[in-house]
């Protein structure tokens, strides 16, 4: 059953083949069996997804069912849930039930999804790698002496080893791209605003965007369908028409512009992804698109400019995290600094710590102008580079990350090593465009990912690209020993 796509489950439970309760039991059965070796989830909600499940199968009797009834997913322990735990991987929030639902949560209830749990993740979504969480890493299951990237590492991990059919995850830097690519799944960053953030805990407001990991693209579309759309309850959602994304699956590929930018192929990059990347592309040019090179010239500083903006945002949502509304608070403070001091200390993991303090320097007066204005003039200018680009080509492509899975532990010592595994997908979310990371053949039975990029709101046209490449492929459909 697992290995069905979400329009086959779909198409099973409305022919009644089995059930929703049965297929979530099949899941919650997979995930105790199999994910003690992952630490993919962080919480299991078997009771509540089994009453969903039951809910579900007796909406789809009564023919009131929405488009993912029944169907067992999971989500980012980003996203608040009502009554069930919200921890973001931090200490912080460790016994933190939010009040409400997010509204991608919400919309995917309303579609008939079943939540069979949270997923791990870098504290507050920091990370490259989900070293960075309170409940310990998470491991690939193609080699579970690697990362499996992050930070949504634990959704990428559950989505590759078959434990839930989709799940949702963030992405303010790569967050969904790359663990999507060092797990060998499907993973898609919509454009900024296009999903919306209510209720997504905040980790860089100008960059976070949900979105989804799943196997295929035609998978991700499904859900995609159900989380995309206004909200008016996030100042930055946007307004903008959000096209069925499953209809749009068979666009044609013949004619379309590829751009291959120069800077995505340069040093540090390992030549045998390189060499994987480009067999795809040819694949794809043997489909009828046509590949050329291009150049996005200030691409270079995108690593840089982020680990300024990105902090600065950081150290301020974080803020709200005293000691004193809700989260840690320290046990017999003496005074309020202390509690504010202590509860901080303890609830905040070291990568969140060192964040908050690069971003309170570069926003402290003397240091403003010379760090946080000269980084948002240079993230103008990275945007404009991809402008001029998409008028020579549709859709940009490259690796999504410049290595294969590393060995857990191989870079926590040296957070600069950790920050370039994301050298590649940091522009997109700069500019606010859409992007996705796609299987292509594995280097040393390790996957590897082809990040696709497309304009503002052009998510369809990036599934179909990819939909149509897994038609002729079939590296989506590989699955880690031991989790076929
Ligand atoms: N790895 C990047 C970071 O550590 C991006 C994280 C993300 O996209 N949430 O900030």
């Amino acid at each position: 059953m697992q290995n069905k796509s979400i329009a086959e489950m779909a198409a099973d439970l409305r022919l009644r083949s089995y059930s929703s309760v049965e297929l979530t039991r099949h899941y919650l059965e997979r995930i105790a069996r199999l994910d003690p070796g992952l630490n993919s989830f962080i919480s299991v909600a078997a009771e509540p997804a089994l009453a969903a499940a039951e809910h579900a199968d007796r909406a789809i009797a009564a023919g009131t069912a929405g488009p993912l009834a029944g169907i067992p997913i999971a989500h980012k322990d980003i996203f608040c849930t009502s009554g069930l735990k919200t921890s973001c991987g931090s200490r912080m929030l460790d016994r933190f039930i939010a009040p409400y639902d997010a509204t991608v949560v919400e919309r995917l209830a309303a579609a008939g999804a079943v939540v069979l749990g949270k997923t791990n993740m870098d504290e507050f979504a920091m990370g490259s790698s989900n070293e960075t969480s309170y409940y310990g890493p998470v491991r690939n299951p193609w080699d579970p002496t690697r990362v499996p990237g992050g930070s949504s590492g634990g959704s990428a991990a559950a989505v590759a080893a078959r434990l839930c059919a989709a799940a949702t995850g963030t992405d303010t830097g790569g967050s969904i791209r790359q663990p999507a690519a060092l797990c060998g799944v499907t993973g898609i960053k919509p454009t900024y605003g296009r999903c919306s953030r209510w209720g997504m805990i905040a980790f860089a407001s100008s960059l976070d965007q949900a979105g989804v990991l799943a196997r295929s693209a035609a998978d991700a579309a499904c859900v995609l369908d159900e989380m995309a759309g206004f909200d008016p309850r996030d100042s930055t959602s946007a307004d903008v028409a959000v096209p069925d994304y499953v209809d749009s699956l068979d666009e044609e590929i013949a004619g379309l512009r590829i751009g291959l930018p120069k800077e995505y192929f340069g040093a540090g990059l390992d030549g045998r992804v390189a060499a994987s990347v480009h067999e795809a592309t040819k694949e794809l040019e043997r489909l009828g698109a046509d590949v050329r090179d291009i150049s996005l010239p200030n691409s270079p500083l995108s690593v840089p400019v982020y680990y300024v903006v990105a902090p600065a945002e950081c150290s301020s949502n974080l803020a709200r995290f005293d000691g004193v509304r809700y989260g840690h608070r320290c046990e017999d403070p003496r005074d309020l600094e202390d509690l504010y001091k202590r509860s901080r200390a303890e609830g905040f993991g070291a990568e969140v710590q060192r964040r908050i303090m690069i971003g309170t320097y570069v926003l402290s007066a003397g240091y403003y102008d010379a760090y946080y204005l000269k980084a948002q003039k240079i993230r103008h200018l990275i945007a404009d580079d991809f402008q001029r680009a998409f008028e020579e080509v549709d859709v940009i492509m490259g690796p999504t990350a410049p290595t294969t899975a590393f060995p857990l532990g191989a870079k926590m010592d040296d957070p600069v090593a950790m920050y370039l595994n994301d050298i590649y997908t940091i522009a997109t979310n700069l500019a606010g465009l859409p992007g996705m990371s796609i299987p292509v053949a594995p280097v040393d039975g390790l996957p590897v990912g082809l990040q696709l990029i497309g304009n503002y709101f052009q998510e369809a046209r990036l599934l179909s690209v990819a939909h149509r490449f897994q038609r002729a492929t079939h590296w989506h459909l590989a699955a880690p020993e031991g989790f076929q």
